[in-house]
């Protein structure tokens, strides 16, 4: 082939080849953190609910996904490979360093995080309160590993990966895209413990849609978040204080919560009955815990509904706080972050009623 006939072919080519390279520089940057979970899980089986959570490594779990390349750059990033049960203190802190880091250092326009559904809500929940930046962040997993029939793990990374994709995503804190649905940190959780229909937040419902990437948001969260947080981390934070949850029940026994207000703990959520309620020989417990300087948060075991400041206990005389519509575990990070910053009583009860 001559010269000429050469360069003429290449210079087509590239033309041809333009508007798609354009169209991938235009796309935002999504940086997907993957922790394990289901959604990194395999079973021998496409019908058995035998299975093992986190065995594929992030590289795999994009590949699965080809359809992500035309609505995102990605690029994967394995924090942990874990079931979500073992989803410790160590890997939230490192995950919320590398997202500040990515958002601070313009690596990124949204990142997604693929996290086992099991305590999903509860690192939703740290990040809303430890991310410093507007840009989205968004949690997805799934009920379904990818050999299962019916597997639901690859459209939610798709949607997940558009609802970090789109600008109206931002400045809405920390948001969990499971089955369609867009929800936010604070009050979304499991509440099924095998249907791909799994989350919920029965207070406020979601905060919109997401339909084959199509995004759509109806509302918008009415408590504060990430950039405008106060408890974000100094970046040499290398672990929280200790807090203890006790689920409370009829006839428990006090010695227990004593025992346990003694191991060292710095606080306390106790997950009373109804309205957070403890019973007389607690309640004793608990008042002379707070007085020697535990500090106890009334959470409830009740599933929804806010847990109220002075109804049948008095909150004022004991130095307690309530944890408003916090689920205990969301209660006890919150009760964390704060505690480290060494906050008194009076500013961590505004930050239950603020974040
Ligand atoms: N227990 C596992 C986890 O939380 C599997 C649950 C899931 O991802 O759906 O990682």
């Amino acid at each position: 082939m001559n010269k000429y006939l050469l360069k003429k072919m290449t210079f087509a080519l590239l033309l041809a080849l333009l508007p798609l390279l354009s169209a991938a520089a235009s796309l935002p940057d999504i940086r997907v953190l993957a922790t394990g979970g289901t959604i990194a899980g395999s079973g021998a089986s496409a019908t058995g609910s035998a299975y093992k959570a986190a065995v594929s490594p992030v590289e795999k779990v994009i590949a699965a996904v080809p359809e992500l390349n035309q609505i995102a750059k990605i690029r994967g990033e394995q924090i942990c490979n874990i079931s979500s049960q073992d989803m410790k203190i160590e890997y939230w802190l490192k995950l919320a360093a590398r997202i500040n880091q990515l958002f601070r250092l313009g690596l990124a326009d949204g990142v997604v995080i693929t996290h086992g559904t099991d305590t999903l809500e509860e690192t939703a929940y740290f990040l809303n309160l430890t991310v410093a930046y507007d840009k989205p962040v968004v949690l997805t997993g799934s009920m379904r590993p990818g050999s299962a029939l019916s597997a639901d793990g690859a459209m939610n990374l798709y949607n997940a990966v558009a609802v970090a994709a789109a600008e109206n995503s931002r400045n809405k804190g920390v948001l969990v895209v499971m089955n369609d649905r867009i929800y936010s940190a604070r009050g979304v959780k499991k509440c099924d413990t095998i249907n791909p229909a799994a989350f919920a937040d029965h207070e406020n419902g979601p905060l919109g849609r997401v339909n084959y990437g199509k995004v759509t948001f109806n509302t918008r969260p009415d408590k504060r978040h990430t950039y405008q947080s106060t408890l974000k981390l100094g970046i040499f934070a290398a672990t929280l204080p200790e807090v203890a949850i006790i689920h409370g029940y009829a006839g428990i026994n006090p010695q227990i919560v004593e025992t346990i207000c003694k191991s060292g703990i710095k606080g306390l959520v106790y997950a009373g009955v109804g309205n957070g309620n403890p019973s007389e020989e607690v309640l004793t417990v608990l008042a002379k815990a707070s007085a020697d300087g535990l500090t106890v948060v009334r959470a409830s075991r009740v599933p929804d509904g806010p847990v109220t400041l002075d109804a049948e206990v008095d909150d004022a005389k004991y130095g307690f706080i309530v944890s408003d519509s916090l689920t205990p575990q969301k209660a006890r990070i919150l009760l964390m972050l704060a505690l480290q910053k060494q906050l008194p009583k009076s500013e961590i009860q505004r930050l239950y009623f603020e974040y």
